[in-house]
């Protein structure tokens, strides 16, 4: 445990300075669930090639891509990241397949509205290139590229939305703009997906009925 200990004291400090806001108490749990998770043997069982959306295609990215996790218990999530692939589906798939590549999201929306999942919720998935923000989202790419608005199709906002209402459901995170954003809000970021062409009032709109219609049906309505 005096490794753990060291470990507290070092990263409270670091965080110290940024944390105005977050509550000592709050953030002292949140270093304690971390330190529990760091526990040989105590992470969520696993099924291998299981989905968090229903639906969603499972294909594993590089484990060189993520950092395994137990989230919402180690880190909480409260952030949706919207990602443009400047590039194809296959292409996507194939790079956040590759040890060498050092990024992966958690999921790919396809054109013709198909998702596809690489990478646990529970796991850090290297989308955002912002440790805290990788840390506390969950990172959805859209197949297209941000200079061309024929990329983001009405087969691909409805699966998108429904997608990303389903995280936010299951998280309880607020459905607004605050909480889901572009990579190009990411703080220190230098990309600027999704771009012009992304229709936010639109996914919003999408997200919230989405929402409203998944939040009726698990109560039976
Ligand atoms: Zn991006």
């Amino acid at each position: 445990m005096r490794d753990g200990d060291r470990r507290l004291g070092r990263r409270a400090l670091l965080v110290g300075g940024a944390a105005a806001g977050v509550g000592t108490v709050a953030l002292a749990r949140q270093e304690l669930a971390h330190l529990w998770w760091r526990l040989p043997g105590v992470e969520k069982p696993r099924v291998e090639g299981a989905v968090d959306f229903r639906g969603a295609q499972w294909v594993a990215a590089s484990s060189a891509n993520l950092r395994r996790a137990d989230r919402p218990d180690d880190y909480g999530i409260d952030r949706v990241v919207i990602h443009v692939t400047q590039g194809g589906y296959r292409s996507a798939v194939k790079v956040f397949q590759d040890p060498a590549h050092g990024a992966a999201a958690h999921y790919i929306v396809r054109k013709d509205g198909h998702v596809t999942q690489m990478v646990r919720e529970l796991d850090v998935a290297f989308h955002a290139g912002n440790r805290e923000y990788n840390e506390r989202s969950v990172g959805v790419e859209h197949e297209g590229f941000v200079e061309r608005a024929s990329s983001f199709t009405d087969a691909m906002y409805e699966a998108s939305a429904r997608l990303t209402a389903g995280i936010c459901g299951r998280y309880g995170i607020p459905v607004d703009r605050e909480h889901i954003i572009g990579h190009v809000e990411v703080p220190g970021t230098d990309h600027t997906d999704p771009g012009p062409h992304w229709d936010w009032d639109r996914y919003m709109r999408l997200v919230r009925s989405a929402r409203t219609a998944g939040a009726q049906r698990a109560q039976g309505a």
